[in-house]
């Protein structure tokens, strides 16, 4: 292994030229060589190939420089594991970072090919299933502009979140195949790779000097392989590493079966060590509890530690400084049993003493809670956790033991405290909880906006942070604004360098300029010009999909993100049901035109969400066949939202709707790439909505409905849906239609279900926010009806939203939890 500190010896190719004509001649370069293909017959797609191998080549040069720096100048690396990325299409984000995107369409022009129809061919990669895989991107893209040495690490999954299709007004999955064409931008590192056991025992060993040690003997391994995948900066100032692993057999085929005859039973083992990194599972906010997913987050978790591992004993030959060289940040609980790895590996492989291991592994490690719900948080049972993973079951024993010994010792923890903070949950059938196992291994667990974290504190780890009140912090989220402002709206972004300049590029704050123009008549009519040219794309692509035509003077009213009852999809669809009944009623009122815009994927074993987009689908079709309320009101259910599409909804969305119920959503994002492209919020006081009040000004957003607070107080005291619905005649009749079949006259009860629930229980607060929803439409409503009041709302929220950039969210991870960069 040649010393890299010594770079004297090697002497690298010169920069590659970036003018059009090398890139057009290095193009075809690519597609001669290594794709074996003459120009005269090469299809789309390999001219996509073509050309994200000459941007990579460009990209490999600052990567390896990149590399070189971290090593040389010894700084701190961070590591995000992440059992999801939900990154989409890279090659714009590539071509943009590096200011390269005119030069190759110029390049790509001389060739005769168009790069925008070449660049939608790409397809998503869809490993992640929304906001928190969202965020695991965004967070690759600002640590790599930011100049941080950093790492993701996850899952290679073959088949990425289901592609949704809308049949008969119901939700189909079908698998998506993101690697059908192969993957240009990943390089297999065959060198990288790492046995991962499974089960077996644990045997202790007594060395010659009298103490124990302890030896896993898995009864099964896989081995690891690393792909990498570069991400680039903005103004490529620096690539870092998306490293994703997929899962091989040690033995590809057992050839002495083979031999035997027994074809089916010689590829078993190989079939059993793929399926680890086969899909991903397709829920977002339930635990999937079961036994793959366990062995998936395993199976990454050891994976990237031995990496981590090696690479530091590579340059540093000794784990003593571990902490002050690496930061491993999990998010949320999928790596928690990282915690346990880590110190295994310490212990029984490197030889460390215990009391020593857990000092580094709480330096080392830190954790973002993604949720309050009690039932979300990830346990396991213990006997498939021992089965499993015996030796970090007894690991977790040896850490609760220490904690729970330290609790009753220097806090006086009463017998319920020590129950609540125990890492078994021995309230039913003993349960590792990996949340409590994700705490006390980290020296920082953060929320994701300052309502959640504090929420955090009082409740799910309310005596965690009695025992250690130092450390909870709050990191709120945030969106890069490559990808949610300069890629998916090049006409905002043109609009506003030529009104501000281009500070804003580099420093999201400075997009606060703005504000002096917000009520100028002249930027005014611009910013709505660009607004309505977005529209317009989208409903071109609409009425392609869709066959639906769609009138872009109309009020875009976009609710899109995972489908879930507490984002509360139901409320809106149920105004939309009471909206129109009014106008049918009140055909002589001044309506505001609407289209309300919905999108998302429902987990494919959510019974209520499915339904949901059925209704939303059933809705949709009667509304848009009623003569009655043409042109004032259309509901669409756009199918298989992904990050592509979401590129193309933000800049068209005029209205942004975050109704989740408050205390429920932990931060949100997509109400932050909505309010930064210029759309008006309607949104509870719940996530970063309460942030994005304090900084864009409450008279520009519309604020609704109960608080957490008085969430949880109704939840107590006892709601009463019933009283409330028969007190709002828009709200009964709006059931009594859904639930009689109105929507659904070839099967009359289909939506009984969900109204029964809304009198029953209504745990949502549907019933019970609705008329404060619907008032604060309507107030919406009046707005849009004064253009020069709108369109100044709406520049206020793009001049204040540069906060919100994922940037600033780094910055401050970086800063107050990694010590880094
Ligand atoms: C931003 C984003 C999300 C998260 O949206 P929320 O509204 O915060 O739930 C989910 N999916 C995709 C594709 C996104 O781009």
């Amino acid at each position: 292994m040649k010393n890299l500190s010594e770079p004297s010896e090697i002497s690298y190719p010169p920069l590659r030229s970036n003018d059009p004509v090398t890139l057009a001649a290095d193009i075809i370069e690519r597609l001669t060589y290594r794709i074996g293909k003459d120009a005269k017959v090469a299809k789309p797609h390999d001219w996509l190939t073509a050309t994200i191998l000459v941007v990579r080549d460009r990209i490999i040069d600052r990567w390896m420089e990149s590399t070189r720096k971290t090593y040389e100048t010894g700084g701190k690396r961070v590591y995000y594991l992440s059992l999801e990325f939900l990154i989409g299409r890279l090659t714009r984000d590539a071509l943009s970072n590096l200011g390269l995107m005119e030069e190759i369409r110029e390049a790509l022009k001389t060739l005769g090919v168009d790069i925008d129809v070449v660049a939608a061919l790409e397809p998503d990669a869809a490993l992640g299933n929304g906001g928190l895989g969202r965020l695991a991107a965004c967070f690759m893209e600002s640590m790599a502009t930011t100049d941080i040495p950093a790492y993701g690490y996850g899952i290679r999954y073959v088949h990425g979140l289901f592609r949704q299709q809308i049949a008969d007004g119901w939700q189909v999955e079908l698998p998506e195949t993101w690697l059908a064409h192969g993957n240009p931008w990943e390089f297999e590192r065959r060198e990288s790779a790492y046995e991962i056991g499974f089960g077996g025992t644990v045997e202790s060993i007594i060395s010659p000097d009298g103490d124990a040690r302890f030896v896993w003997k898995p009864a099964e391994r896989v081995i690891a392989g690393a792909y990498d995948t570069p991400i680039v900066g903005w103004r490529g100032k620096r690539v870092n590493t998306l490293r994703l692993w997929t899962a091989q057999p040690i033995d590809p085929i057992l050839l002495d079966a083979f031999n035997a005859g027994d074809h089916i039973g010689a590829l078993r083992e190989s079939n059993k060590a793929e399926s680890l990194a086969r899909v991903l599972y397709p829920a977002d906010a339930t635990p999937a509890g079961q036994e793959l997913r366990l062995r998936q987050e395993f199976f990454f978790s050891s994976a990237s530690l031995q990496d981590i591992l090696r690479r530091h004993r590579q340059q540093y030959n000794t784990f003593d400084n571990l902490a002050d060289k690496v930061a491993i940040q999990l998010n949320d609980t999928h790596p928690a049993v990282a915690v346990a790895e880590l110190m295994r590996l310490l212990c029984d492989v490197h030889g460390f003493e215990f009391n020593a291991a857990w000092e580094i592994t709480r330096n080392t490690i830190s954790y973002t809670n993604h949720t309050l719900l009690p039932e979300a948080l990830e346990t396991w049972p213990v006997p498939l956790f021992e089965r499993l993973l015996p030796r970090h079951m007894q690991i977790i024993y040896g850490i609760n033991a220490k904690i729970l010994l330290e609790a009753r010792k220097e806090k006086n923890f009463t017998d319920q405290q020590i129950r609540a903070i125990s890492l078994i949950d021995e309230s039913g059938n003993r349960r590792v909880r990996m949340g409590n196992l994700a705490f006390m291994g980290s020296h920082s667990i953060n929320g994701v906006s300052a309502l959640h974290t504090e929420l955090m504190k009082e409740t799910v780890f309310a005596d965690l942070h009695k025992l250690y009140p130092d450390r909870i912090n709050n990191k709120t989220n945030g969106i890069t604004p490559r990808r949610w402002l300069n890629q998916c709206n090049p006409g905002l972004t043109s609009l506003l360098r030529e009104t501000i300049g281009d500070k804003f590029l580099d420093e999201t704050e400075a997009l606060q300029s703005l504000n002096d123009y917000a009520e100028n008549a002249e930027f005014q009519k611009k910013f709505a010009a660009v607004k309505r040219e977005n529209k317009i794309r989208l409903a071109q692509l609409i009425q392609s999909r869709m066959g639906l035509k769609l009138d872009p003077s109309a009020m875009f009213d976009i609710h899109v993100k995972r489908i879930h009852e507490y984002k509360r999809q139901l409320l809106n669809i149920i105004e939309a049901v009471s909206l129109y009944d009014q106008i049918r009623s009140h055909p002589e009122l001044d309506w505001v035109p609407r289209v309300k815009i919905f999108a998302g994927k429902a987990a494919p074993s959510y019974h209520n969400a499915k339904l949901i987009i059925k209704l939303a689908n059933d809705v949709a079709r009667t509304i848009n066949s009623d003569p009655a309320v043409r042109g004032l009101l259309k509901v669409v259910f756009v199918p298989n939202y992904n990050v592509s599409l979401a590129e193309m909804l933000v800049p068209a969305a005029d209205l942004s709707e975050q109704i989740s119920t408050a205390g429920m959503e932990a931060s949100g994002t997509g109400n932050m790439k909505f309010a930064l492209n210029g759309a008006l919020t309607i949104g509870t006081l719940d996530g970063a909505n309460v942030e994005m009040r304090d900084w864009v000004g409450a008279e520009n957003i519309q604020i609704f409905g109960m608080n957490a607070e008085e969430v949880a107080q109704a939840r107590l005291d006892g709601h009463n849906p019933r009283a409330i619905i028969e007190g709002s005649r828009e709200l009964a009749q709006a059931l009594h239609a859904i639930g009689s079949g109105v929507f659904s006259p070839d099967d009359p009860n289909r939506f009984s279900s969900l109204v029964d629930g809304l009198y029953q229980h209504d745990w949502f607060m549907v019933a019970g926010d609705f008329d404060a929803y619907a008032a604060a439409q309507r107030a919406i409503d009046q707005t849009w009806t004064d253009e020069k009041s709108w369109f100044a709302k709406a520049i206020r929220n793009t001049a204040r939203m540069g906060w919100f950039s994922s940037d600033r969210t780094i910055r401050q991870y970086a800063k107050e939890i990694w010590k880094a960069g």
